[in-house]
């Protein structure tokens, strides 16, 4: 049997999460959909074109518990899927499934549209900077959803416009009257070129990414304009998501860190302005594409190798100490409702003594 980077991570079918009962049935009519072929799934080679055989296995299951085979690139660096969705299992996916596995619904709910305006004025005080001010610079949110990252925008005197695969999400910011459209980028193009376009959470559901970006570079961005690529970051995955399986989802093909996406973004004529490991990220378009290209990158495999191991290693040595101190923590728990140290306390502890379950 072939070892798993990642030993936690068998092909169980057991969710490393908690889930809604409208996420139970959506997940069992998936898998059933999968079962049946009405769904089928593909080989797929890493972008950098090295093939699944090559791949070093990390883990064999997804956070919901669907069979997911993630491996990392011994040529790049890059974890990806292998087999996965093929193209038209992909749509219909995205369309039937993919909202209520999850979140839990179809259609987005208010908290959902406040979150991304929240999201919306972060940008906007990031790229106010960007531009002349009393000028009236054009954003266009390519997967908006529900589109709320485009107020803000709006309100400050932007131009704006989205556009989703997904008809359902997008109810909330067109109940706001903004300009939201079903499709690829190219929904878009009437409007003319923009100056600074969002792909936040998008490129890592895409198999050929750089196809996507040239497309929104041809046909929707000014030359010199700026891209904002927003993605759940790699080497963020244990800090945010406390164990790299409840990172990991089917609907993500690759996995990138800042490193990973800024070499993407190079082969297709960006330069990286600023950017974090979450990844949120600003490129700007400098030159022409050179495609998907074959970089080989062996000091980023080294990193990525590095951080699984140091995660791991970090996850089991916690995990000895929670089963040597279980009691005493139950009782740190205890105290902290008793004593009335207000629910966000013990909420919060409850949380992690939850996670810290061995
Ligand atoms: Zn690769």
């Amino acid at each position: 049997m072939t070892r798993r980077l990642v030993r936690s991570l068998p092909n169980d079918g057991k969710p490393l999460r908690s889930l809604t009962d409208v996420q139970r049935r959506a997940l069992q009519g998936f898998r059933q959909k999968l079962a049946s072929g009405e769904y089928r799934q593909v080989p797929a080679d890493c972008l950098c074109g090295a093939s699944p055989d090559s791949g070093i296995l990390v883990g064999e299951k997804d956070r919901y518990g669907l069979p997911v085979t993630t491996l990392l690139c011994p040529a790049c660096g890059l974890l990806w899927t292998s087999p996965r969705l093929d193209d038209a299992s992909r749509t219909r996916f995205y369309e039937d499934d993919y909202r209520l596995i999850y979140s839990g619904w179809h259609t987005s709910p208010d908290t959902f549209f406040q979150g991304q305006v929240a999201f919306g004025r972060r940008l906007l005080r990031q790229f106010g900077a960007h531009f002349p001010s009393g000028a009236h610079p054009t954003v266009y949110d390519i997967g908006c959803a529900a589109g709320g990252a485009l107020l803000p925008f709006r309100e400050a005197g932007y131009a704006v416009a989205g556009c989703d695969l997904s008809e359902h999400a997008m109810a909330a910011g067109r109940q706001h009257g903004l300009d939201l459209r079903v499709g690829e980028p190219d929904v878009l193009r009437d409007r003319g070129p923009a100056d600074l376009v969002i792909v936040a959470q998008v490129l890592e559901h895409l198999p050929e990414p750089h196809r996507f970006v040239e497309q929104i570079t041809t046909s929707l961005l000014k030359p010199g304009g700026l891209l904002f690529v927003g993605m759940p970051g790699l080497f963020e995955a244990y800090h945010a998501y406390h164990r790299l399986g409840r990172y990991l989802q089917n609907a993500h093909l690759y996995h990138y860190s800042l490193h990973t996406t800024t070499r993407l973004m190079a082969l297709v004529g960006f330069r990286l302005i600023s950017g974090t490991e979450e990844v949120a990220a600003v490129y700007q378009q400098v030159g022409p594409s050179q495609g998907r290209g074959s970089v080989p990158d062996p000091a980023a495999v080294v990193a990525v190798r590095r951080y699984l191991a140091q995660g791991e290693s970090i996850r089991s040595e916690l995990a000895w100490h929670v089963r040597a101190n279980h009691d005493r923590l139950k009782t740190v728990l205890r105290l902290a409702r008793s004593r009335q140290l207000g629910r966000a306390v013990a909420r919060r502890l409850g949380r992690v003594v939850g996670q810290l379950e061995p």
